[in-house]
């Protein structure tokens, strides 16, 4: 053992009070599989099927033929899907610098041929007869076989409209613009980037174009947001984000004057070593329940991206700041709540099937933003925090590591141009000025190449500040270089849905502060696990956030949040 790992032995042991060590016992209790229920005997009635929990419904015999047939095609559909997943991580994470190019064809190629299986008219068939014996033997069919030959045709219908070449053309440059996005953010180089925006900008209009001609839409933006959030529509996100405007925007001058007035804070800046950055990262996820044994955590060059499949869930952020720990710890607590809606999914029941999918960006997000934004920037969370990271960066009774301290930093409210240094105040604004832009720019009503110019202008309009250059302006942002056009409003539907749920915790889980301020995460952890993980696609997204928190979507819970943590 060198000095290192002596020294890391030594922290660790340190670091190990009850504090952690409870919730390590716990964790292995979560991980625990209780004993199968005994068979139930079939009987005629009730008319729905029971089944125990842990049947693999993948395999489970089904009275109708075309329904097994299109259950093992979807697995080994989903099959390849994890897959081309696992090969994305490794572009992310393990592959050589060489095999970038071969790599990108290898994925695309996966996607085409997931493409071709998908919408092949005998699946077609094959879910006309599943739909008949459905209507004529509802008896055979319970809520997730429902659900499930639902989101099939979903799938189907999704993908069908769309070219073979142009699905596997979308599925290349999404992981090309992940280079070309760095390389141009690094440079500050607008004409290349902006070459490339524009390429990505024309292939999803004629994506969204061959949708809405399918479909009888006449929103290319709506149907790229549909794939994203599906089940909302644009006149809601325009509805939702209208009340938030007003509200918020009255709200941001009254804390802007409450916090100017508040004791000054102690700048974080000093000097924190990488690997004991990431040894705390990985200790919190560890703490919230994500499994190691099916996951990881990995620092890159390449920004933060969620994804994985709950077999093997690899979470990737940036590389540390080596003079600021929260901002590595902001990324991993955001990624650590898309792992764990990831790893939660019904992957033992229905692994590859449709039904156990995640629901899309909303909900994705809304569990990154519960963790990371929510959970993460409550006072009891830094006084969970402090003592640790006291001990972990050598600073005992440093002014700076104060919970006092760190919470007042973590909940600051300043107008600023990045959207990943953005306090949760100001963050919606930055969602609505990316929604705005880039429906413009799907619905041809804006040129890639006047994006700079309009960029600048609106950030000016609403926030009133404006970049210097295009790498705090329009080249901030990774999104839109990976074809992800209409995904900004599912951060603030998200996080609308994290304020909801979080009420609701708060009403279920008795004293989830004290909770969040012992470290013991996990029974906010299982909460979610239950209400929202488990779910998979079972319900549409107005069921889930109606079941899971009692009352349909609104933004009322998440102005009261903000006006409880940033105006009392
Ligand atoms: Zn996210």
């Amino acid at each position: 053992m060198n000095f290192f790992s002596r020294f890391w032995q030594t922290l660790k042991s340190f670091l190990n009070p009850a504090g952690w060590t409870g919730r390590f016992g716990a964790l292995l209790q979560r991980g625990k599989k209780t004993a199968l229920p005994e068979p139930k005997e079939a009987v005629p009635e009730p008319p729905v099927k029971q089944h125990g929990p842990s049947v693999v419904r993948q395999y489970e015999e089904h009275p109708s033929e075309a329904y097994m047939e299109l259950k093992y095609r979807f697995r080994d559909i989903g099959r390849m899907g994890a897959i081309a997943e696992t090969m994305g991580r490794d572009f992310l994470t393990a592959m050589p610098e060489g095999a970038w190019r071969a790599r990108l064809g290898q994925i695309a190629f996966l996607h085409r041929r997931m493409h071709e299986d998908l919408t092949r008219l005998d699946i077609k068939h094959l879910l006309d007869r599943a739909k008949t014996h459905a209507e004529n033997h509802s008896e055979d069919w319970d809520a997730w076989d429902k659900a499930n030959l639902r989101e099939m045709e979903e799938m189907h219908n999704r993908q069908s409209p769309v070219e073979g070449e142009l699905v596997e053309k979308r599925a290349r440059l999404s992981y090309e613009g992940r280079r070309r996005h760095r390389d141009a953010l690094a440079a500050s180089d607008w004409p290349a980037a902006r070459e490339f925006l524009a390429e990505m900008v024309d292939m999803n209009r004629q994506i969204a174009e061959a949708k809405c001609r399918a479909g009888g839409g006449n929103s290319y933006y709506q149907a790229l947001m549909s794939e994203y959030m599906p089940g909302i529509s644009v006149t809601e996100v325009e509805d939702w984000f209208g009340t938030l405007d007003k509200k918020i925007g009255k709200m941001l001058p009254q804390i802007l004057k409450k916090q100017a007035q508040q004791k000054e804070l102690v700048s974080l800046k000093d000097f924190y070593p990488a690997k004991a950055q990431m040894w705390l990262n990985h200790a919190l996820l560890e703490s919230l329940g994500f499994d190691f044994h099916r996951g990881g955590l990995y620092e890159t060059g390449h920004n933060p991206v969620e994804g994985g499949t709950p077999d093997d869930t690899r979470l990737v952020i940036k590389n540390v700041d080596i003079n600021d720990f929260t901002d590595s710890m902001k990324s991993a607590l955001h990624e650590g709540g898309h792992g764990l809606y990831i790893q939660g999914l019904p992957r033992k029941t229905w692994r590859y099937q449709p039904v156990a999918q995640d629901m899309g960006a909303a909900v994705h997000e809304s569990q990154a933003l519960l963790v990371e934004m929510i959970m993460g920037r409550t006072r009891s969370f830094y006084d969970f925090l402090a003592p640790r990271v006291e001990g972990l960066f050598h600073g005992l009774h440093n002014p700076a590591l104060s919970a006092e301290n760190l919470y007042g930093l973590k909940t600051k409210v300043q107008p600023g141009l990045l959207r990943k240094k953005a306090d949760e105040v100001t963050y919606f604004f930055h969602m609505k000025h990316r929604f705005e832009l880039e429906r413009d720019l799907i619905e041809g009503k804006l040129k890639p190449s006047a994006l700079p110019e309009a960029w600048n202008g609106k950030m000016n309009d609403i926030l009133g500040i404006q970049p210097e250059g295009v790498a705090d302006g329009c080249l901030q942002d990774v999104h839109w270089f990976v074809g992800k056009f209409g995904y900004f409003p599912a951060y603030t539907v998200g996080h609308m849905y994290a304020a909801q749920l979080y009420e609701k915790i708060c009403k279920d889980i008795p004293d989830t502060g004290k909770l969040i301020a012992a470290g013991d995460f996990l029974p906010i952890t299982n909460w979610l696990g239950e209400k929202v993980h488990a779910q998979g696609r079972l319900y549409g997204f107005t069921d889930l956030v109606k079941n899971s928190t009692g009352s349909e979507l609104s933004p009322a819970p998440l102005l009261k949040h903000l006006e409880t943590r940033y105006c009392a």
